[in-house]
C-alpha cells in the first residue's frame, strides 16, 4: 500500500509520540509501561473520532464534529464530498422540476406508468381530460381509472404503433386520442390530446361527401333510367349506329357514377357508423352466392372459377359489410384476370385464424404499389381499372371492413404471374360448427 503525505506523517507522530514515551518512561524505569499507556491513549483518541464520525453518519443532520490533524483531513474531506453531493442534487432538481414543470405546460396530456401499470406522475391536462385526481389517484392502476372496453384492450395488447380514439370521460361529447410508448424497463408513457376539432372536420368531411353522393343518386337513377330506355330500344330506327355507340357509352359511364355514389356512401357509412352487427355468418354460403353472381362475368372471359370452402367455419361480424368485401377482392380477380385465366376462393382454418383467400392468374402488382392499394381513390393502372368499371374505393372498402372486424389483408403479388389477396381473422372472429 502506498501511503499519501497525510497519513506518512500521522504514523511519524505516532512513532514520535511511542519513541517519546519509551524516553520519558526510561527516565523512570518505566519505558515499556509508557510506552504501552501512550499506545492505548492514541488508540483511546482514535476510537474517540472514529465514534464521533459514525454518529455523525448516523444523524446527518448534525454538523460535522470539530477535530484536528488527520481527522481534521478526514473530516474536511467528508465535507467537500458532502457539499459536492448537494451541489450535485440541487442541479438534478433543478433540471428535474424545470422538466415537470415543462411537462405540465404541454397542451398534451402525459401519464407515465409503471411495469405494472400503476400510475407513476401525470401531468395536470391528462388529470383533467381523464379525471385523474393527483392527490389520491397517483399509485393506482390506470385500468381501474380509465374503464372504456377500448382503452382496456388497447392497453394488454403488446403493440402500441398505433393510436386509439376514445370519448372524453365525464365529457362524451370530446374526443381523445392516446398513444402508449414503452420505455425503460417495461414502464410506459400515456400520451393524450382532445380531438375533438379534428373529429368534428372529419365528421363534417364525411357527412358532406354522404350528402352529395345522396343528392346525386336521384338524378343518376333518372338519367340511368333514360338511357337503359335508349340503349334498350331497337324500335328507334332513326338512332344512328354511332349515336347508338354514344349511347352505350354514356349508359356505361352513368354506370360507373352510379357505383361511385355507392361506394363513396359505403365508405362513409363505414368510418361514421358503429359495427351494426355481429352475427355468425355463413361464409361458403355467401361465397357460393358471390361465385353464382361473379360467374356471368367470368365466364364471357372463359375463366376457371372454383371454390374451395370449409363450411363448418363460421364468422362473426356484420353480413353485409363481409358480403361487400368479399365481393369486392372476388370482383377484382374476374375484372383483372385475363380471358382463359383461373381465380381460386379459398375459406379455411390455418391454426388459430380463419382464412380468406382470392388467387388469380392476373397482371399482377409490382411491389412498391402493395402498400398504397388500399387508399382512396390509388390505381396502379388507371386505365385498366376505369375500362373494366372500377371505382378506386374498392380495396378502401376492403381495409375498412377488415379493420371493423378485427382482420389485416396481406397481398401476395408477383407481377406477370398473379395475385392472392388474404383476409385473415384472428381467433375472437370465428368458430367451428360440427
Ligand atoms: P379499382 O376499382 O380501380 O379496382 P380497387 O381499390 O379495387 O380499385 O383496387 C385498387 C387498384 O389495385 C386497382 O386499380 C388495380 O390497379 C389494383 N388491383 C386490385 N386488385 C387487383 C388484382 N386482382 N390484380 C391486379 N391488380 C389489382
Amino acid at each position: 500500500m502506498v501511503l499519501n503525505t497525510q497519513q506518512q506523517r500521522e504514523l511519524i507522530i505516532f512513532f514520535v509520540y511511542i519513541a517519546i514515551a519509551a524516553g520519558i518512561g526510561s527516565i523512570f524505569g518505566y519505558a515499556l509501561l509508557f510506552s504501552v499507556v501512550t499506545l492505548f491513549g492514541y488508540i483511546f483518541y482514535q476510537l474517540h473520532h472514529l465514534f464521533k464520525l459514525h454518529n455523525w453518519l448516523l444523524n446527518r443532520s448534525n454538523n460535522l464534529p470539530d477535530a484536528k490533524g488527520y481527522w481534521g483531513e478526514i473530516f474536511n474531506e467528508i465535507h467537500l464530498m458532502e457539499k459536492d453531493k448537494r451541489k450535485n442534487r440541487d442541479q438534478i432538481n433543478k433540471v428535474l422540476s424545470r422538466f415537470q414543470n415543462a411537462a405540465q405546460a404541454l397542451p398534451d396530456g402525459a401519464i407515465i406508468l409503471t411495469k405494472y401499470n400503476d400510475i407513476e406522475w401525470a401531468n395536470q391536462t391528462a388529470c383533467t381530460m381523464l379525471g385523474i385526481r393527483s392527490e389520491t389517484d397517483i399509485g393506482r392502476k390506470i385500468n381501474n381509472l380509465i374503464r372504456h372496453p377500448k382503452f382496456q384492450k388497447y392497453l394488454n395488447k403488446s403493440d402500441y404503433s398505433k393510436a386509439i380514439q376514445l370519448p372524453r370521460p365525464m365529457q362524451p361529447e370530446h374526443e381523445l386520442e392516446i398513444q402508449i410508448t414503452p420505455f425503460g424497463s417495461n414502464q410506459k408513457l400515456i400520451l393524450c390530446r382532445d380531438i375533438s376539432h379534428i373529429a368534428q372536420l372529419e365528421a363534417m368531411r364525411s357527412r358532406f361527401i354522404s350528402n352529395v353522393s345522396h343528392e346525386l343518386r336521384s338524378p343518376l337513377t333518372v338519367i340511368k333510367g333514360y338511357m337503359e330506355m335508349l340503349t334498350e330500344d331497337d324500335s328507334q330506327a332513326s338512332v344512328s349506329d354511332h349515336q347508338k355507340k354514344v349511347f352505350a357509352n354514356m349508359y356505361d359511364q352513368v354506370g360507373r357514377m352510379d357505383r361511385l355514389v355507392e361506394d363513396l356512401l359505403t365508405i362513409t357509412r363505414l368510418e361514421t357508423q358503429q359495427i351494426s352487427a355481429n352475427e355468425e355468418i355463413d361464409i361458403a354460403s355467401m361465397l357460393s352466392a358471390i361465385r353464382d353472381n361473379v360467374e356471368i362475368l367470368g365466364k364471357n372471359k372463359k375463366q376457371k372459377l372454383t371454390l374451395n370452402v370449409d363450411s363448418h367455419l363460421k364468422l362473426i361480424g356484420d353480413n353485409d359489410e363481409l358480403t361487400s368485401l368479399f365481393t369486392n377482392l372476388v370482383n377484382n380477380a374476374v375484372r383483372y384476370t385475363p380471358d382463359n385465366g383461373e381465380i381460386n376462393i379459398q375459406w379455411r382454418k390455418q391454426s388459430d385464424q380463419a382464412i380468406f383467400s382470392v388467387t388469380d392468374t392476373g397482371p399482377g402488382i409490382e411491389r412498391e404499389h402493395l402498400s398504397h392499394l388500399t387508399e382512396r381513390f390509388y390505381r396502379v393502372d388507371s386505365d385498366r381499372s376505369r375500362k373494366s368499371g372500377g371505382t378506386g374505393l374498392g380495396l378502401s372498402i376492403v381495409k375498412h371492413v377488415l379493420d371493423r372486424h378485427d382482420g389485416q389483408l396481406d397481398i401476395d403479388s408477383t407481377p406477370g404471374q398473379g395475385s392472392t389477396f388474404i383476409c385473415r381473422f384472428p381467433a375472437q372472429r370465428f368458430i367451428v360448427t360440427k
